[in-house]
């Protein structure tokens, strides 16, 4: 035994070390400068954009994202109801409501059938759907080649919550493409850190002007501190994005060692019917976290008993998302539903997925989690 083990510790060391020491020597020590700059050049890149804009959250993202499109008092926007509650959260700030979807049991992302369904109605009855707000679950693409068409269709613009899913793709093309503006976070446990951060992407370089002026409290142009409607403080740190800079350039890296400890998983596991990984089979995740499914109808055992099992060993997991129609802040929220999100919350159970981990701690993981396995 040697200390806790988690679920997704920040990965860094001498790289973003000597980043930071930089971006502080060099006297930009603000939310602009160089190192923003650069970063957002960089990260539109990695995800095939053409305009980027560094905010301090991702919930700060999703946030100016809703405003620019235009959400507000009056307004639906189409929300997963399997997500981290920031999705839902970023929705209420504009004042619009969020209804809430539920989920394909293959991935736990969107269930595109029901969005389709849930569209029609709400268009048949006149309300204003402003936005639909698909999440990546875990670093696994939605269906972007059925969600899109979809809302092409119904004219309601697409925002992607790519929180999850820096370095994902979907049939080829990277997570954070996909809307009309996506989403990334760089929080402490997302796949790359800034310790807190977030990144804008989209090709609409006038949606993102409008997002990097309300990101500085709407300052009008001029010397004056002129300004004739509320913004926000919004914008990252040229430290931090110094430190976003060199965890970029390691995140190939990063995604491969997650990949290793996935597909390792998957290996233990397909020998014990009743257990899946959530969104197995799909070449194209980020391995950002890696959750099983367990029937206990068919393996004798539930998801909490493995999970008391490796706490008991000081090894963190923890459950899929809590539903976000499941959550008393929401109450009362309308939520189009099958019960798969519920199922899978009850079922489901994240494993240490972390690139940090090191040979020692991935050898107590799979000690403990294959001693429990054959030991039921
Ligand atoms: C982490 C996360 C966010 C919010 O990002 P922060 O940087 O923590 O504000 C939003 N949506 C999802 C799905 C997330 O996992």
């Amino acid at each position: 035994m040697s200390g806790r083990i988690h679920l997704s510790p920040p990965d860094v060391g001498q790289l973003e070390e000597s980043y930071l020491i930089r971006a502080l020597r060099s006297g930009w020590v603000a939310p602009t400068g160089p190192e923003v700059d650069a970063f957002e050049q960089e990260l539109a890149a990695r995800t095939g954009t053409t305009h980027a804009v560094a905010v301090n959250s991702g919930t700060a993202g999703l946030h100016l994202a809703l405003l620019a499109i235009g959400a507000g008092p009056g307004d639906v926007v189409i929300v997963p109801t399997l997500t981290f509650v920031a999705t839902a959260n970023a929705v209420r700030y504009t004042g619009a409501e969020p209804v809430f979807v539920d989920c394909e049991p293959e991935t736990g992302n969107l269930d595109v059938t029901l969005l389709a369904d849930l569209l029609d109605r709400l268009g048949a009855a006149g309300e204003r759907v402003v936005a639909v707000l698909p999440v990546d679950l875990f670093g696994t693409c939605a269906d972007y080649t059925a969600l899109a068409p979809l809302c092409a269709a119904a004219g309601v613009p697409l925002i992607e919550d790519a929180a999850e899913a820096l370095g994902a793709t979907h049939q080829g093309r990277p997570a954070g493409s996909f809307g009309q503006v996506g989403v990334l976070s760089f929080n402490g446990n997302k796949i790359i850190t800034t310790s807190g951060g977030g990144m804008l992407v989209s090709d609409d370089a006038d949606l993102l002007a409008r997002c990097r002026y309300l990101s500085t409290q709407a300052r009008q142009p001029v010397i004056h501190y002129e300004h004739t409607e509320v913004g926000y403080n919004y914008r990252l740190s040229n430290l931090l994005a110094a430190l976003g800079r060199a965890q970029l350039r390691r995140l190939d890296g990063m995604i491969a060692r997650r990949r290793l400890l996935r597909d390792r998983y998957a290996k233990l596991f397909a020998a014990f019917p009743g257990v899946r990984l959530l969104g197995d089979g799909d070449p194209g995740t980020n391995c950002w976290l890696t959750a099983i499914v367990v029937d206990p109808e068919q393996t004798g055992w539930p998801a909490a008993e493995l999970a008391e099992h490796l706490a008991r060993s000081d090894i963190e997991t923890r459950p899929v998302w809590k539903p976000m129609h499941r959550q008393p802040a929401f109450a009362g929220a309308r939520a189009a539903l099958t019960g798969t999100a519920d199922r899978l919350f009850a079922r489901g159970l994240v494993l240490p997925s972390g690139s940090a981990l090191t040979e020692p701690q991935v050898e107590r993981v799979f000690g403990a989690v294959e001693g429990f396995v054959h030991q039921r």
